[in-house]
């Protein structure tokens, strides 16, 4: 994912600041050094990495920090506290109207964006949660655009309101509101027209649609990997139309991520929601504190778990967890667990959000895991009967050599199946009650 780099370049200046007993200010001036630098290579705006710079060193270098327990681990501390004042320190919900009112939201930005993979996207998140929102397809330049958006929709199982490409964006949008006053949906949101630049008939349509339709929300997409391009036209934007919100696209990518860093305390605007993926379930509310947590490989634990809780099907997952108490978990269970795994993105993309695990140690455990060996395991799994499945006791040497005939391998490669089969057995007999309650103590969207 985006910030590798500067994740392994913050990991080192901390190491060298944790095995120091004491700190100079030189110390702490050298390991800022060390930190803008990553900062400017990751592609953070001049300007926001010199103020941030400036903002640690003045708390770093007062006395507390210096004559501290830990003088190493407090700078760390006070990093992270500024990078997540950054982002914006807080979570920016998406504002809803209340009561019964219709929430209109423009989601507008440049053509490539991924403006209207992101409005589905949002539409799903919304169903998620309950609503029952109308897509609208405002795009009346390419006719391609519409198709997208009804296929996205139907996939998210959302409504599409359009009217093809003969009218105009204002009078659609229109024509949607009373359509969602009819229809019951309380929110309307708009995908508008982008272009490959920002111009002038552009921000005229947008400010037309904002004036004659009551928007609640303006949401920009940028893309990620545009760096600070993505600044630059995020501020154009909000100085032409104004914005309430970015939705940053293409986190997942490799990009250098310094737009994530920059966007909040360039435009004053914050980020509402990041695209991890192609997929549309792939956008992530954003958490500046989960966010800066990330950057600085202290991991993502919380949104791995709510990814989990959106993914899974529960009761799959509490049956399962029985079985695990039992110790009765089958090959079966581990097929599925499998499957869960992919639904989340395959082994590296989970593993990206633990605590301590940097791009290069991913690196190795995405070979030792890749497609090609999760199917091999699947070939022996599906070459056993339904009884060696669900009782792997049952599984004697002339048993395992059928299987390896079956699914084409070396009987050793059964054995090692077995053996990691029986010890994650063995493991989850141990562990404690994982899967909590779901939507426990999450916050909204
Ligand atoms: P639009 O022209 O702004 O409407 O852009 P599209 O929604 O058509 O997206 C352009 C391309 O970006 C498509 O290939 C999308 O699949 C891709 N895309 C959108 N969001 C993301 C994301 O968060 N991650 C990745 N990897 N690709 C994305």
């Amino acid at each position: 994912m985006a910030f590798d780099s500067l994740t392994d370049k913050l990991q080192n200046v901390f190491k060298n600041l944790r095995s120091k007993g004491k700190l100079t200010e030189d110390d702490v001036k050298a390991a800022l050094r060390e930190v803008k630098l990553a900062l400017l290579e990751a592609d953070v705006n001049f300007r926001v990495v010199k103020q941030f710079v400036k903002d640690v060193q003045e708390r770093a270098i007062g006395q507390d920090v210096m004559n501290g327990l830990n003088p190493g681990q407090m700078v760390i501390k006070i990093v992270n506290e500024e990078m997540v004042k950054l982002m914006g320190s807080e979570t920016t919900e998406l504002a809803y109207r209340p009561g019964q009112q219709i929430t209109i939201v423009m989601m507008c930005g440049l053509q490539g964006a991924g403006k209207t993979t992101t409005t589905a996207k949002l539409a799903g998140k919304m169903k998620l949660k309950g609503k029952n929102p109308l897509l609208v397809a405002c795009d009346v330049y390419r006719p391609a655009a519409v198709e997208q958006l009804k296929v996205n929709g139907e996939k998210q199982g959302v409504e599409v309101f359009s009217m093809g490409t003969g009218h105009s964006p204002v009078d659609i949008a229109k024509a949607a509101v009373e359509h969602a006053n009819k229809n019951g949906n309380h929110v309307v949101i708009l995908d508008t027209a982008g272009r490959l630049h920002v111009d002038e008939t552009m921000m005229e349509e947008l400010k037309a649609i904002k004036e004659q339709v009551d928007v609640a929300q303006t949401l920009l997409v940028v893309d990620a990997m545009t760096g600070q391009d993505a600044v630059n036209v995020a501020s154009t934007f909000e100085e032409e139309i104004g914005i309430d919100g970015v939705m940053l696209t293409k986190l997942d990518g490799d990009t250098r991520g310094g737009a994530a860093l920059s966007i909040r305390a360039v435009t004053g605007k914050p980020i509402l929601f990041a695209g991890m993926g192609e997929k549309l379930s792939d956008l992530e509310q954003f958490y500046p504190e989960r966010m800066a947590s990330r950057i600085l490989g202290m991991g993502d634990v919380l949104t791995l778990i709510e990814k989990a809780q959106d993914s899974i099907d529960e009761e799959k997952a509490r049956d399962m967890e029985k079985r695990f108490k039992k110790a009765e978990f089958s090959f079966d269970d581990y097929l599925e667990s499998m499957n869960q795994m992919k639904k989340l993105g395959g082994l590296s993309s989970v593993l990206s959000m633990m605590p301590g695990v940097n791009a290069s140690q991913l690196g190795d455990i995405e070979s030792a895991m890749d497609d090609k060996k999760m199917r091999r395991i699947e070939g022996i799994i599906y070459s056993m009967t339904p009884q060696e499945r669900a009782n792997p006791n049952i599984l004697n040497p002339s048993r395992k050599q059928r299987i390896a005939k079956g699914a084409g391998v070396d009987i050793a490669e059964v054995n090692r199946l077995v053996k990691q089969f029986e010890q994650a057995r063995k493991m989850m007999k141990q562990m404690p009650n994982m899967m909590g309650k779901r939507g426990r103590g999450r916050k909204g969207m």
